[in-house]
């Protein structure tokens, strides 16, 4: 007989199960039961102990609990752990898990690769493997707080790839783990962050309205922008800026904008003071960023002083304004390395 190909059972919402468990002549209760399990991180059917055994065998007959194994990791002295998760299919992408004074924090990736072609980052060097499915960001999820044992009230969209460019995936993800029946995280611990794909901010504003928006913006105008990110090629700047503005007016909710300081690129006076410019008086926040080194780009961090400096001429404008902590220095930092240097 051949083997049937099995789905990987993260990928299906609670509705989705219970047409399953009473296709198989199960109460339609049972659903309920079996998401919450996976929702635990459980690795085996077998494991859901209140479930029959007749059910688990058959579910376990076509389909998987697609957890990614970790196949490399990094722990950094403050508590970082940094994860390379590989899934059934050889697919590989990074995670990592923090600790804030608000909590622990994850982050995940919605893509293994990227194909937005942003000039000082790792993850888009050889462009885009695939995209990921819901299940497969909640795995990521769930597999960190089985690797760590620790709780984990935060997740942020920033690692791996465009999760805009993967919408279908994103918004299966964002579903899936903040139903109530399973894992239950608020839609506000979430927080999405993208490049800037104009019409998909849109939708997203009109879908998600309480999840967090952060743009990588890293460059005070289109010239500039133009020259590390290709996308603003396709959406320009004012557009942008246009639809941040619509976001904010739509949901009430600040925008954060991510600003990679860059030496030599970005990080001048003359640079904050624009941006300054056209920030002020808006609903919003920038994080400055210290550039991570990649490997195979020129591309260099700011000075600590030109970063501060940054930092004072947007504060004593009165856009709000942080510069990111820098977490598990002490290894590989950049997202996309730990991959890369794998495949090497
Ligand atoms: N594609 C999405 C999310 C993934 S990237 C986006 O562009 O927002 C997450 C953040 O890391 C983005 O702000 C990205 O521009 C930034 N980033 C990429 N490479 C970096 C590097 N070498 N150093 C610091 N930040 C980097």
């Amino acid at each position: 007989m051949q083997d049937r190909i099995k789905e990987n059972i993260l990928n299906i919402s609670p509705a989705g199960l219970e047409e399953i468990v009473t296709g198989l002549g199960d109460k339609k209760f049972r659903a309920k039961q079996i998401f919450g399990w996976l929702a635990k991180g459980v690795t085996d059917f077998d494991m859901m102990s209140n479930v029959p055994a007749s059910l688990r065998n058959r579910l376990s007959d076509s389909y998987f609990i697609g957890l990614p194994e970790a196949v490399r990791e990094q722990r950094s002295k403050d508590g970082t752990v940094k994860c390379l998760f590989r899934f059934a299919d050889g697919t590989e992408v990074e995670s990592v898990f923090m600790q804030y004074s608000y909590g622990n924090s994850i982050c995940i990736s919605s893509q293994s690769g990227c194909r937005m072609g942003c000039r000082f980052c790792a993850s888009t060097m050889d462009g885009l493997d695939r995209s990921l499915s819901g299940g497969e960001m909640l795995g990521q999820v769930l597999a960190m707080r089985n690797l760590t044992g620790e709780d984990i009230g935060h997740v942020v969209v920033m690692g791996m790839g465009e999760p805009f460019d993967n919408y279908e995936g994103l918004s299966d993800f964002i579903r899936l783990i903040h139903d109530e029946n399973g894992y239950g995280l608020g839609l506000r611990n979430i927080t999405v962050s993208t490049c800037g794909l104009i019409p998909v901010m849109k939708r997203f504003a009109e879908d998600f309205p309480q999840v967090n928006l952060a743009v990588s913006l890293h460059a005070p105008n289109q010239e500039m922008r133009e020259k590390t990110m290709p996308v603003a090629k396709k959406y320009g700047y004012d557009e942008l800026m246009a639809a941040c503005r619509e976001y904010t007016d739509k949901t009430g909710r600040r925008v954060t904008f991510e600003y990679a300081v860059i030496d030599g690129v970005n990080d001048s006076e003359e640079c904050a003071a624009e941006l300054a410019g056209r920030l002020k008086g808006w609903l919003t926040h920038v994080n400055l960023i210290p550039l991570n080194k990649v490997e195979g780009r020129d591309f260099r961090a700011a000075k600590d002083s030109g970063i501060h400096r940054f930092r004072d001429i947007l504060d004593n404008n009165g856009v709000p304004v942080t510069i990111r902590r820098t977490l598990g220095s002490d290894i590989d930092a950049a997202c996309g390395q730990l991959r890369r240097k794998r495949q090497g």
